[in-house]
């Protein structure tokens, strides 16, 4: 993901600190509130009982003063000369003092060049009065945060209260008046919005609407320095790898037998293509191979292809994903138990015939969005398709629950799948086109188009050479993401392909080499 640099400035209790703490943890980035630092700063004057206007002392105090900062859930933790000060430098007294040592030549040019030095790296988020002016004018997104002052007010008398510190709500908001003044009419670096600052009134908002806010402005800003981006989890996934080797190896190691696939590998007519050519077959039927080498896909089969594989005397490679087998074991262990068994997915779908092969009469299958039958069913289980969305399972198990007096839910949708869909929703929300390739045929890719389409305009594509030139030369930000049965060459080849489009000549060699919407911590 590009590292970019947040600067968020504004009033004492205007929100920043705390948007801003978990904004970057919601980033994965780092915090660093410079407000601390004038803090630090001020106890340590006062300690040294050092008075302001003795400029010399100040300069040597600053020439000696030693502050790490370290990161954590809470915010920074500040240590001057080796001993934590996080909490003393929070007292109202260390504030009043911080507004005044900070109008000080010396000791900003000594902090600007710390934050300067701790920023450096780019992935962090700063707040403080001056960031976006002074410290970071090149930073990518510059927000300035204000609310009332009287809410501000509020905000502080609260916080007080909840420390068990006894306040006057009229002291509060006369300090808070004297620091905005203070602060902003200094000579040197004062308060003010940066001319490409967004502003934020944050007088009636909350924190989860701050953070929301910021972050979705963060993705935007990160798009637009990195406007061809690829949604992280992208691609093959880990069963369709593994089937692919198993055959690959089988082709390999028995040159003189034949190897065939019950169906495609993957729902990807070029590979397949590709495959064919290295002596790996696809067979429709089981009853058509005989004395052969078979690899059961990644989808699984149903029971009697299985028993049909085996009366052809057939030595079978079984390569179905762990996660398909776990749904096979779990509707015949249902129906042993008595449960009627509602499965969620396409009942077309390969993977699907092979789930309801494990299960009886009683074994239904609902696609997502329908209605379940289920009239007089006092108990039922519910699976689901591996590549699902997990807001359909919901949604049926909210049909399901008032119905039934028991219920048993599996959720069989697997990690790679669901990990896909986010990183592709995300990349979707901030993107003006998304390529979402794979076969036409493949489910899970088919659905990675459903959720983009929710949030953009959108092509399905299986290659380079269905991408639309029209669209792809007027849209910016653009986002790829890629189905489980997509290889790397595909997605590769795609990328190249809107670089060409888009007159661009820094193309890809290798999957490496594409600039990867990672969010981290979503
Ligand atoms: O943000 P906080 O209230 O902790 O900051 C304490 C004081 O440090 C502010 O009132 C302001 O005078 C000063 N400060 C500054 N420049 C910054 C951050 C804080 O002058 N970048």
């Amino acid at each position: 993901m590009k590292r970019i640099i947040i600067a968020i400035d504004g009033p004492a209790a205007s929100g920043k600190s705390s948007t801003a703490r978990r904004l970057a943890q919601r980033l994965g980035y780092i915090y660093l509130d410079t407000g601390a630092m004038y803090r630090a700063c001020a106890l340590e004057a006062r300690k040294k009982a050092i008075a302001l206007e003795d400029i010399p002392a100040i300069s040597a105090m600053m020439d000696t003063l030693d502050i790490t900062i370290a990161q954590s859930p809470h915010g920074n933790i500040l240590m001057l000369h080796g001993k934590d000060i996080t909490d003393a430098i929070r007292s109202e007294e260390v504030s009043n003092l911080a507004s005044a040592i900070s109008a000080i030549p010396i000791v900003r040019e000594k902090m600007v060049s710390l934050q300067r030095k701790l920023g450096r790296d780019k992935a962090v988020v700063l707040d403080g009065r001056d960031i976006g002016t002074v410290v970071f004018p090149q930073a990518e997104l510059k927000i300035f945060m204000i609310a009332d002052v009287e809410e501000r007010a509020k905000r502080r008398y609260r916080e007080l209260q909840d420390k068990g510190v006894i306040a006057s709500y009229d002291k509060v908001l006369k300090e808070l008046q004297e620091r905005d003044f203070n602060d902003s009419n200094r000579s040197i670096a004062p308060l003010k919005p940066a001319a490409d600052s967004i502003s934020i009134d944050t007088s009636h908002m909350g924190l989860e609407e701050q953070v929301e806010l910021l972050y979705k402005l963060a993705l935007q800003r990160i798009r637009s320095v990195a406007p061809l981006m690829l949604a992280q989890h992208s691609g093959f996934c880990f069963g369709v790898r593994r089937a692919i080797k198993l055959a690959l190896d089988a082709a390999m190691q028995s040159p003189d037998k034949p190897v065939y696939t019950l169906g495609e590998i993957i729902h990807n007519p070029q590979f397949v293509k590709e495959l064919e050519e290295q002596n790996i077959h696809v067979a429709k039927n089981a009853s058509e191979i005989i004395d052969s080498i078979v690899i059961i896909r990644s989808h699984g089969i149903a029971k009697n292809e299985e028993q049909l594989l085996i009366e052809g005397g057939n030595t079978i490679i079984d390569a179905t994903c762990p996660y398909v087998k776990r749904t096979h074991e779990l509707v015949q262990e249902m129906c042993e138990q008595g449960y009627p068994v509602v499965i969620l997915g396409d009942s077309h779908h390969p993977e699907l015939i092979g789930m309801v092969s494990y299960g009886n009469q009683e074994t239904t299958v609902v696609a997502a969005g329908e209605e379940p039958n289920i009239i007089g069913k006092q108990k039922l289980a519910v699976i689901s398709q591996t590549t699902q969305k997990l807001e359909n399972l919901q949604a049926l198990v909210d049909k399901l629950l008032p119905e039934c007096k028991e219920l048993r839910i599996f959720n069989t949708i697997c990690i790679a799948t669901s990990k896909r869909q986010d990183a592709t929703e995300t990349l979707a929300e901030t993107s003006d086109l998304m390529i979402v390739i794979g076969g036409h045929n493949s489910s899970n890719t088919k659905m990675l188009h459903s959720i983009c389409s929710k949030h953009t305009s959108c092509m399905h594509i299986e290659t380079e050479a269905e991408l639309d030139q029209n669209m792809i030369s007027t849209a910016t930000p653009i986002g790829i993401t890629a189905g489980a049965s997509t290889p790397d060459e595909m997605i590769i080849r795609v990328y190249n392909k809107i670089k060409q489009i888009k007159g661009e000549s820094d193309l890809a060699t290798s999957i490496r080499d594409i600039p990867t919407f990672k969010e981290e911590s979503c």
